[in-house]
């Protein structure tokens, strides 16, 4: 049988081996608590914090806007619920595009949808009518896990600036923070707090070739939460229980590395990517790529077959080897189509036609022609 073909990179990433390298100790000779006060467990604390002060390097924030999470979908409830709860009077504005772990969290408060073009970018004119005096949380994601579309964070942010501006003219005292689920983009792009204009990102493990159930939440300085699990106090009080040592510490390397070969990894995929797409267009020139093609993350493909099955046609390539997704991995098991792809204006039946493929480190371009033969072939007996 001939080795399989990945193309689903935005659902998960296989560990790096210097990733592994790293953490396998803190399995073994370094498996303390790292609360505990002898010396071998203050090596361990030792080690932790050493891992938040690169995080936060890395990020160009301070160690303590550090919180290690179990993912993102832990890191997204903890901005939302976490601030949402400390203002249950004020009001949270999240695009209509984000994933379940952001709007599930943001349907338990009083919220609004933040409409997006057809392309699947936040339309800056609808964000700023709808931000009123209780306005406490704007959450929009640097990059979508359907589309790939990166969002204008740095212009959102100056969008809260001036609210800023007026509320203090105004005396109002109420404060609006922006949160980003940086998830999908850990891999290609600059994840620089200030330069973004963030108050909160989300980061994940599980996406940069690092282990699953590891994530980052940066919380500004001054950034008032509520936690969501309470106990011994760890994390600044903000996420209590013994912490995953180990996690933190491979999240930190994948980090690491996937910040250093950003840039060229970028590249070399975008190019890819490109010649995917420009071949799917010559064999099925009926097919549309969704999303914007000037601002998309270099590894997603979002491609609508009029007319096709999507569930039927991803199990018959898995059949033959390749593996892709029907909308995001989360959403796949579910009756309705993706809420990304309504949002950005597709009927039910183009959804339901609609796969998404993601290049990742280990993608070349013999995969690809592969996939793309496969996919001319099932067309064809169809
Ligand atoms: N946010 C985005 C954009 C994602 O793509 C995902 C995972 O697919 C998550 C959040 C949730 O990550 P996890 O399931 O690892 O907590």
């Amino acid at each position: 049988m001939k080795k399989s073909i990945y193309l689903d990179y935005a659902a998960a990433t296989p560990m790096d081996p210097r990733v592994i390298e790293v953490m396998r100790p803190y399995f073994a000779d370094k498996f303390h608590n790292p609360s505990a006060t002898y010396l071998a467990a203050r090596a361990v604390r030792k080690d932790l914090e050493a891992a938040r002060h690169n995080i936060a390097e890395l990020l160009g924030a301070k160690p303590v806007e550090v919180v290690f999470t179990a993912g993102a979908t832990e890191a997204n409830n903890l901005a939302i619920q976490g601030l949402m709860g400390h203002y249950p009077k004020g009001e949270a504005l999240v695009s209509a595009i984000e994933h379940e772990s952001v709007l599930e969290p943001a349907r338990l408060f009083n919220h609004k949808e933040i409409p997006v073009d057809g392309k699947g970018l936040v339309i800056l004119n609808k964000l700023s009518n709808l931000i009123n005096d209780k306005t406490v949380l704007v959450s929009v994601m640097m990059v979508n896990n359907e589309l790939g579309t990166i969002q204008p964070l740095r212009e959102i942010s100056a969008v809260l600036d001036k609210v800023r501006k007026v509320r203090q003219a105004k005396s109002n005292k109420t404060p609006i923070y922006l949160h980003s689920d940086a998830a999908q983009a850990g891999n290609y792009l600059d994840l620089h707090v200030s330069r973004l204009g963030v108050d909160l990102m989300s980061l994940n493990g599980g996406k940069i070739y690092g282990p699953k159930q590891s994530g980052v939440l940066y919380v500004k300085a001054g950034t008032d939460l509520q936690p969501l699990i309470v106990g011994g106090g760890q994390e600044r009080g903000l996420r209590s229980g013994t912490e995953n040592v180990a996690g933190t510490i491979g999240l930190t390397k994948a980090l690491e590395k996937a910040q250093q070969s950003r840039s060229a990894e970028a590249k070399r995929i975008l190019e890819l990517r490109q010649f995917f797409e420009d071949e799917i267009h010559e064999r099925f020139p009926e097919s549309t790529v969704n999303g914007s093609q000037k601002h998309r993350a270099p590894h997603l493909v979002n491609i609508t077959f009029p007319g096709v099955d999507n569930e039927r046609l991803m199990m018959e390539l898995d059949e033959q080897g390749i593996q892709c997704a029907v909308g995001s991995a989360c959403s796949a098991s579910r009756e309705e189509a993706s809420h990304v792809l309504s949002a950005i204006g597709l009927s039910d039946s183009l959804a339901r036609s609609t796969l998404r493929f993601s290049l990742g480190r280990f993608t070349t371009k013999v995969d690809l022609v592969r996939g793309i033969d496969v996919l001319a072939r099932l067309s064809s007996a169809r």
